[in-house]
């Protein structure tokens, strides 16, 4: 069997050349009309509905529930009467409708919400955990697809004043800003708090030593207001510590964190100490390469949850070492950008939101330490299309096969990305085609075709190959050296570079003369439009090949690089024999 094997795929990588060129027709975009434009962009016919809450609830840390009531205001703006509100009389245009309704709700022990059992108190992580209107849009009506648990959320923009009756003793973090400080707070809370506005070094507002020895048996509320945001979450507990600075001097967000004594640190491992910092840090970073972060607050809480995003909090876990808790910190800001405030649908494009967050995560997380995090090299790609039949990118997440989200939804848009960025139009060139998809969509819901669009429209590059090679299907990539002129033949050097697989990319060499001089070249895409061999050819002015690499950076994921180096027979008998010659 294994001589047959082998028998097979050598005649495979001679013979059976793929046939690119179908991966440059045009792709069809969907929806194309006045609301959606085929350049990407919102048109002048967009709307979307919004949905506003008033909501009021108690936690109850015994019974470990909150229940309530809430008041929405739903803003109807799409063009068109909406009939299944299931209401006596459907909703006409530019109409609004108010639901008022109680609601209770058991709190899960973990998941994205969850409660951890610290040692001076509980830490209770809150989202999903009030009843929400389904987003109804200009692309599937309503958003109907079940919460299966991968895909996540889909929802209007609105603004929330959010009431939180809680126990006494604890500190609440919220979406949004507190607004009532006077009755929540001490003298010196309020003192610090105003500090922490004024300094971009952390402010401890209240400390592990001021948590009463006794719980309280009274209440308190808390009361947040958050606007333009796609829902809110929050968390209580009289374990907190609450830390807090804004993030620079000239952008005065509030920068927080709150956590309990299991995430104290040292001068030597800050741990959660270093939370603030590490907020600021991000906010900063994103402010300044994609758009300025447009809310007064970005929290982080330390409890029971891995790793969740929220409109302004995130939630991380209490246990991690300072590159863990800066990654998983990181991360969660991130979203505030995709899905945030770019508010893509979960439940169907992960990889708009968690791919497109792990891309920019990437260089902050560079940045930063100094060195790359993991989404360093094409070996992954490489290995995970070798060993399986892979699902496309564009897989709805709860459709993707048991384990492999990380890769479809994550790691490998992720690297798609970078690729485009690094590889295929520049850093300049795609960053400006990249901040024009987020002003363009900021506070609005892009569908996959508005990012291609506009990556193309403000690039000025035709992208269909690459978005079909790396995001609609899952092509495999493999460039090879086919041929060779090493010597000059009529006065020229040529390289012929064939594409044994689906995918299409540029054609990059290294090129070591005889001489021992040496250069790269590059070929752009369109080599492949006419077939799948390409025969690079150059003036050889008095000069012989003595090495030929393809990808020399090995940025691709090429399935099998040994066929990407050619080098001349040497004298000597340590030279390597000449690799992928077909002459
Ligand atoms: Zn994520």
């Amino acid at each position: 069997m294994r001589a047959i094997a082998l028998l097979v795929s050598v005649f495979m990588s001679a013979c059976a050349v793929a046939q690119p060129e179908s991966i440059f027709e045009p792709i069809a975009w969907p929806h194309r009309d006045p609301v959606r434009l085929a350049s990407g962009a919102p048109g002048p016919a967009y709307w979307q509905n919004r949905a506003s809450y008033e909501i009021s609830v108690t936690l109850g840390t015994e019974s470990r529930e909150v229940a309530g009531s809430l008041e929405c205001e739903y803003e109807k703006n799409s063009p068109h009467a909406l009939a299944f509100l299931w209401l006596p009389t459907p909703l006409l245009p530019g109409e609004s409708l108010t639901l008022e309704l109680e609601f209770a709700m058991t709190i899960p022990p973990r998941g994205r919400l969850g409660v951890y059992e610290g040692e001076a108190g509980e830490v209770f992580q809150l989202a999903h955990w009030f009843p929400n209107i389904a987003k109804y849009d200009d692309v599937h009506g309503w958003n109907v697809l079940p919460h299966e648990g991968d895909g996540e959320f889909y929802t209007d923009f609105g603004d929330y004043t959010i009431e939180l009756t809680v126990p006494a003793d604890h500190i609440v973090a919220c979406s949004g800003e507190l607004v009532n400080q006077d009755e929540v707070l001490t003298a010196v809370q309020r003192e610090r708090l105003a500090q922490a506005y004024t300094t971009t070094d952390t402010v401890v507002i209240r400390d592990f030593h001021e948590i009463p020895a006794e719980p309280a048996r009274d209440m308190k509320t808390w009361r947040f207001e958050a606007k333009d945001v796609r829902t809110v979450a929050w968390a209580s507990s009289r374990a907190f510590r609450w830390d807090a600075a804004i993030a620079a001097d000239d952008r005065p967000v509030l920068c927080q964190a709150f956590y309990p004594k299991e995430g104290d640190g040292t001068e030597d491992d800050p741990r959660w100490n270093a939370a603030v910092e590490y907020g600021q840090f991000s906010i900063n970073f994103y402010s300044e390469w994609l758009s300025e972060y447009p809310y007064p607050t970005a929290t982080n809480v330390g409890g029971v949850v891995g790793g969740m995003e929220y409109p302004q909090i995130v939630f991380c876990s209490i246990d991690r070492d300072p590159r863990s808790l800066f990654g998983v910190t990181d991360h969660e800001f991130g979203h505030m950008w995709f899905p945030m405030i770019v508010n893509t649908d979960e439940r169907r494009h992960a990889w708009m939101d968690e791919g497109i967050d792990s891309f920019i995560n990437h260089y902050s997380f560079s940045e930063y330490w100094g060195e790359p995090r993991r989404i360093g090299s094409a070996d992954f790609i490489v290995e995970k299309e070798r060993s399986e039949t892979p699902q496309p990118i564009m897989t709805y997440p709860d459709r993707v096969r048991s384990g492999d989200l990380g890769y479809l939804a994550y790691g490998k848009p992720a690297y798609a990305f970078r690729v485009l960025r690094e590889y295929v139009l520049g850093e300049d060139r795609f960053d400006e085609a990249f901040r024009e998809y987020i002003r363009r969509w900021s506070f609005k819901s892009p569908q996959p075709e508005d990012f291609f669009g506009t990556m193309e429209d403000a690039a000025g590059a035709d992208l269909g190959w690459f978005w079909r090679g790396w995001i609609y299907e899952a092509a495999k990539f493999d460039q090879g050296v086919y041929d060779i002129d090493p010597e000059p033949r009529r006065g020229n050097l040529s390289v012929t570079v064939a594409n044994y697989e689906r995918m299409v990319m540029p054609i990059d060499l290294a090129i070591e003369y005889t001489d021992g001089s040496s250069e790269r070249k590059r070929v752009p895409v369109q080599a492949w439009t006419n077939g799948s061999t390409f025969a690079v050819s150059w003036p050889a002015e008095g000069r012989s090949i003595a090495r030929v690499v393809i990808d020399p950076d090995e940025m691709l994921p090429d399935i099998d690089r040994d066929d990407n180096v050619w080098e001349a027979r040497a004298s000597d008998e340590d030279a390597s024999e000449p690799e992928a010659v077909m002459d």
